[in-house]
């Protein structure tokens, strides 16, 4: 994560080198030229953070913040060039390129096309704030909007200097622009993420397990499944141990199900839920926004609800935290070491032991969530 205090630092060290230069060359425009330097750096940062995020989890979604200022600040450090102190030479003939064109405005040119092209094919809602916009739609009325304005800018720039040059940039991005919303826009060929299915999920699985996981331990993994003779026993072990540990997180539960352990009750009871859930924070999906699609359950994609799912469970991934049926994750966890979300390896003793909570206590969790929202 970016640190607020490391921000603040960059911005005021180009301001301070903006302030300097500025009063040297007694130039404003030196001066905002090394504070929009600042600001790029800061911007620039958020947007690795972003993109690191979204490849850990694939996320379906983004904010708007995201989508939309990639193309604005590729938009205006394009037209910055042809007022920037520093940088701004022009490099070819009959259009405008500068180094300052090249390092500040075309990596966001492209990464702007790039994002207009994934409100199209990737993403599904796009969120503003905490209110959720069709990305489709973002990608129509953005994909609209950077046509005009370039369209307009050029129009008015042109009539009162008749002797500049078209900006390469704002070329291409329109190029891309008009390109993406024929391609992708008007074709209706919208094909979002691979849908989870369990084929699919096996597959990835495969692929990842052959290229990380060490033979002798796939082996291992394979023998206990083999040498286990009755695997009804082996789940309702399961689902004792998981008993301790889920009234681990409430010390006033604790006594009431050791009680039923020794009474030997039935399953409906045995996840009991508590009034008070500690620790909310261990149960949220890691994710910018959170939407009810993400407590639904990463193998059925069904919300565990009450009193359709009561005596299930729900676990949730030690790494990614999205939560799936206690019972289907047990079955996965019989041809996998692998989370069937995040793909990261789930710890041998979380795999013996998961941490099951009750669906009535998951169904209070995620209220609570949507309720933050
Ligand atoms: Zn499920
Ligand atoms: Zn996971």
């Amino acid at each position: 994560m970016v640190k607020s205090k490391n921000l603040t630092i960059i911005f005021t060290i180009f301001l301070i080198i903006g302030v300097i230069h500025g009063l040297l060359s007694y130039s404003f425009s030196n001066f905002v030229t090394w504070l929009l330097i600042g600001l790029w750096l800061i911007f620039t940062l958020k947007i690795f953070v972003n993109i690191k995020r979204h490849r850990e989890f694939n996320s379906p979604h983004n904010t708007a913040f995201f989508v939309i200022l990639p193309l604005f600040v590729g938009i205006f450090y394009s037209i910055w060039g042809y007022y920037t102190g520093v940088l701004g030479d022009n490099l070819l003939g009959g259009l405008y390129f500068s180094f300052w064109s090249l390092i500040f405005a075309l990596p966001y040119i492209l990464f702007g096309s790039y994002s207009l092209y994934r409100c199209f094919k990737k993403y599904s809602v796009i969120y503003f704030g905490t209110k959720a916009v069709k990305a489709k739609t973002i990608g129509y009325i953005l994909s609209l909007s950077v046509l005009i304005f370039i369209l307009t800018y050029w129009i008015m720039f042109y009539s009162v200097i008749e002797s500049s040059l078209l900006d390469l940039n704002l070329l291409l991005l329109l190029i891309a622009t008009i390109l993406i919303v024929i391609v992708f826009g008007f074709t209706n060929t919208r094909s979002s993420l691979p849908a989870l299915t369990r084929d699919y999920i096996a597959n990835r699985t495969k692929t990842i397990n052959s290229l990380t996981a060490p033979k002798t331990q796939r082996q291992r993994v394979r023998t206990t499944r083999v040498t286990n003779p009755t695997p009804s026993t082996r789940a309702t072990t399961h689902t004792t141990r998981s008993r301790v540990q889920s009234s681990r997180t409430t010390p006033t539960s604790r006594k009431q199900t050791s009680r039923m352990k020794t009474s030997k009750t039935t399953q409906v009871t045995r996840v009991k839920p508590t009034s008070k859930i500690q620790n909310l924070n261990s149960f949220k999906p890691r994710g910018s926004y959170l939407s009810l699609e993400d407590f639904k359950c990463i193998f059925c994609f069904k919300l565990p609800k009450i009193p359709e799912d009561r005596g299930r469970g729900v676990v949730v991934c030690p790494k990614c935290r999205y939560p799936s049926h206690a019972d289907e994750f047990k079955d996965w966890m019989r041809t996998s070491n692998l989370c069937s979300r995040c793909s990261a390896p789930i710890p041998s003793n979380f795999r013996r032991n998961p941490k099951i909570i009750s669906v009535k206590n998951y169904v209070i969790i995620y209220k609570q969530f949507l309720k933050k929202n």
